[in-house]
Parts: C-alpha cells; sequence; structure tokens
C-alpha cells in the first residue's frame, strides 16, 4: 500500500465520538497521500474535524476506523511505545496554544525536542541556538515564555517542531492565536520551511495559510469536500 515517496497516507480513516444520538462522525472515511516537500493546507470551518485528523495523522489520537501510514510505517498496531518513538523521532507539531514548558526558557524548549531525539547536549543546544536564530529570537534564547509576545512563543514553537529535523510537520492552527503582525511571522517562517523542503501539514480555517501550501484541502463534516490545487510545485 505505501510507497517510498508518501510520506503520510490515510486510508478510511475515520473517528467517530459517541454513539446513538450522539454520534459524532468528527472525521469520516479520509484518504490521503502526502509526497514528501509538500505544503499541504487542510481548510475548513471550525468543529469540521481539523484538529481531530491531525491527531490521527500524527498519531496523537487513535481512530476508530482505517488507517495511517506515518513515515512507511503503519501505525494502527503499533505499541504506545512505538508510536511516541516514531513521533519523536519523524514529526514535530505546532499548536494554537503553543504548548511550551513554562518553567524552561526558549532555548531549552527547542534544544529539549533535539535531546529527546538523541543529540548530545553540545550539539542540541547548538541547534537550538542556530534555530532561534532563524526565527529571529536570537536575543531572546534566555527569556521564559511569560516574557515573550504570542508571536515570539509561536516562532520559538517552530523552532522546536523542526528541532529533532522531522519528516513532517504538522500544525494545528498556528496562527489562532496572533495579531496580525505575528501571524505575518509565522506565516513567513512556515513559507520558509515549505522553500526548504519541510514536508507540512497545516490545518486552519485562516485563508492566508492557503498562500504558503502547494495543496489545499477544504473539509467538511469529517470530511474532505474537494481538492485545490495551488500554485507551486
Ligand atoms: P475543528 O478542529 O475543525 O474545529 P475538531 O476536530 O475539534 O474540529 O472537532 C470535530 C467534531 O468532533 C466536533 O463536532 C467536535 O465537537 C467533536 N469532538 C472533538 N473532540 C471530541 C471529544 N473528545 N468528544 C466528543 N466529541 C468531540
Ligand atoms: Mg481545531
Amino acid at each position: 500500500m505505501t510507497t517510498g515517496t508518501m510520506v503520510l497516507q490515510a486510508r478510511g480513516l475515520s473517528k467517530r465520538y459517541g454513539d446513538g444520538d450522539s454520534l459524532v462522525r468528527a472525521v469520516d472515511e479520509v484518504d490521503l497521500d502526502v509526497p514528501a516537500g509538500q505544503a499541504l493546507a487542510v481548510m475548513g470551518p471550525s468543529g469540521c474535524g481539523k484538529s481531530t485528523l491531525l491527531h490521527l495523522l500524527g498519531g496523537l489520537q487513535r481512530p476508530t476506523g482505517g488507517e495511517v501510514w506515518l513515515a512507511g510505517q503503519r501505525i494502527g498496531t503499533m505499541s504506545e511505545r512505538a508510536l511516541a518513538r516514531l513521533r519523536r523521532d519523524t514529526v514535530g507539531f505546532v499548536f494554537q496554544s503553543f504548548h511550551l514548558m513554562d518553567e524552561l526558557n526558549a532555548v531549552e524548549n527547542v534544544e529539549l525536542a533535539a535531546l529527546l531525539a538523541g543529540r548530545s547536549p553540545r550539539q542540541a543546544r547548538r541547534r537550538a541556538l542556530h534555530l532561534l536564530d532563524r526565527v529571529g529570537l536570537a536575543d531572546r534564547a534566555r527569556h521564559l515564555p511569560a516574557a515573550l509576545s504570542g508571536g515570539q512563543r509561536q516562532r520559538v514553537a517552530v523552532a522546536r517542531a523542526v528541532a529533532n529535523e522531522p519528516l513532517l510537520v504538522f500544525a494545528d492552527e498556528p496562527t489562532g492565536n496572533l495579531d496580525s503582525a505575528a501571524t505575518l511571522d509565522v506565516l513567513r517562517l512556515f513559507e520558509e520551511l515549505r522553500t526548504a523542503g519541510q514536508t507540512l501539514v497545516v490545518v486552519t480555517h485562516d485563508t492566508r495559510i492557503a498562500a504558503v501550501a502547494d495543496r489545499i484541502i477544504a473539509m467538511r463534516d469529517g470530511a474532505f469536500a474537494d481538492a485545490v490545487h495551488a500554485g507551486g510545485r
């Protein structure tokens, strides 16, 4: 089923919550193929299943039906431990609410991801400082998240997401909590990642994300409504 150039695949992917009258088909029989290097945006209104889809694709949640191949590996039958290892080694996540560790400063937040992925402390620190520099925060490396603006926190989160050199970066409404200036900063970072060939899956209801995507999928009621091919690759 899986092919070498596809870094992410889903077949019949489904997630249902509840049953009977309260049954919600949050994700309903989704098929997806994401080739290496593609920047994919999945767009749709609030409640259409974007976050659930992202969690299923990234191995953060288990489906109630269907299958996901992440980096060529079928994750449905994997143990939690093996899945956690696969996530740590192959994916990076960016969330709307940043999810930084409050008690760690910016560089520590970024280097932790590199340490967990097996870098030596020295390599991890070097990579973290390099990434903070790339996101324009070299002078904020020793600041705690509480001392950073929302846009700066999200730039730290983007640096952290790529600290393990992931095959795939997943982002869930990465600009959802940001004002428009900070949104532009973060969009620019995603544009840079795309240009560098990073495979990206971004779910959002923000049309500006479309500008950084190679491909846009519209989602409605848990399913793909239609596929629009944007410019680029
Ligand atoms: P989006 O991210 O597009 O706003 P979600 O994936 O968060 O959508 O939610 C999709 C649907 O699944 C919604 O109807 C939501 O209420 C429902 N849902 C999400 N998580 C749960 C849960 N843990 N229990 C029950 N229903 C849920
Ligand atoms: Mg959501």
